[in-house]
């Protein structure tokens, strides 16, 4: 299949809660496409039911996790009812897993009591290796260790046309992920915290000033606060209009096209 090389780096928030259920906001998930390649970022409780209104989950190209936490991937148990109960899919879902992703699904099949490889019938389940980057069509997808109470990764997605889309994924205060997230063209990084008090003296999570501090450190040309609770969107806001960089809180449903640098000084 030729990797289609003109388009548009899109990304759809389709969840950007927090880990407690709200009735209108998903944990994360975050559809990315360009052309007919799309795919998804986490897929945490909710989300599924948001990605159907857009489009068929298995027109998806890939589904990448970035850590194993509920919030992150949970809703690939419900998705999983989309396939044929018994038999193999005729085309799986691709599902690229973190290290140590392939043996949670194993478990989480026996904890909903289903059948071994009940997961295998309907995805095709690959633990990528985060220094290897991953092709999925015409997209480039790399990985960067965060700072987190598991294992975790941050995400960035690279377009054919040097658009870059990073996701920090869940992690406290972390230079590696700045240096990750350097001069991104649109940066989404979690802002999960009240404050830092809240937090383990192990830090895995930000508050939305360190989510700030870490965009401008990067030097991020636009960046959208994720993973808070709804009901901070007003204090969220706030703050992000104090700030000295383009950032703002994301929101359920927003869309976004993401341009790389060069382009956006041509059509100034
Ligand atoms: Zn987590
Ligand atoms: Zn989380």
């Amino acid at each position: 299949m030729t990797a289609e090389l003109t388009g548009r780096l899109r990304l759809t928030v389709l969840g950007c809660s927090s880990a407690v259920p709200h009735p209108a906001w998903p944990a994360a998930g975050f559809l990315v496409d360009w052309g007919s390649t799309a795919i998804l970022l986490d897929v945490g409780q909710g989300v599924v039911r948001r990605l159907e209104a857009i489009l068929d989950p298995r027109d998806l190209a890939a589904i990448v996790i970035g850590h194993m936490h509920a919030d992150h991937f949970l809703d690939l148990a419900g998705l999983r009812y989309v396939y044929p109960w018994g038999e193999r899919a005729v085309v799986r879902l691709p599902v690229h897993l973190p290290p140590g992703g392939a043996r949670r699904m194993d478990a989480l099949a026996e904890a909903i009591s289903e059948r071994p490889a009940f997961f295998d019938a309907a995805y095709d389940m690959v633990e990528y290796d985060p220094d290897v980057p991953l092709s999925i069509g015409p997209l480039t997808v790399t990985f960067r260790r965060g700072r987190h109470y598991i294992p975790a990764w941050a995400m960035a997605v690279e377009a054919p046309d040097g658009a870059r889309l990073v996701y920090t994924g869940d992690t406290g205060p972390s230079d590696s992920i700045v240096d990750f997230a350097r001069d991104a063209d649109l940066l989404m990084v979690e802002a999960g915290l009240r404050s830092s008090a809240d937090d383990d003296p192990e830090r895995g999570h930000l508050t939305a000033e360190e989510a700030i501090e870490l965009a401008t450190a990067a030097n991020a040309r636009s960046t959208l606060l994720v993973h808070y609770a709804p009901g901070r969107r007003a204090e969220l806001e706030a703050l992000c209009e104090a700030a000295a960089v383009p950032v703002e809180p994301a929101v359920a449903g927003l869309i976004r096209t993401v341009q790389p640098a060069d382009a956006a000084l041509r059509t100034a």
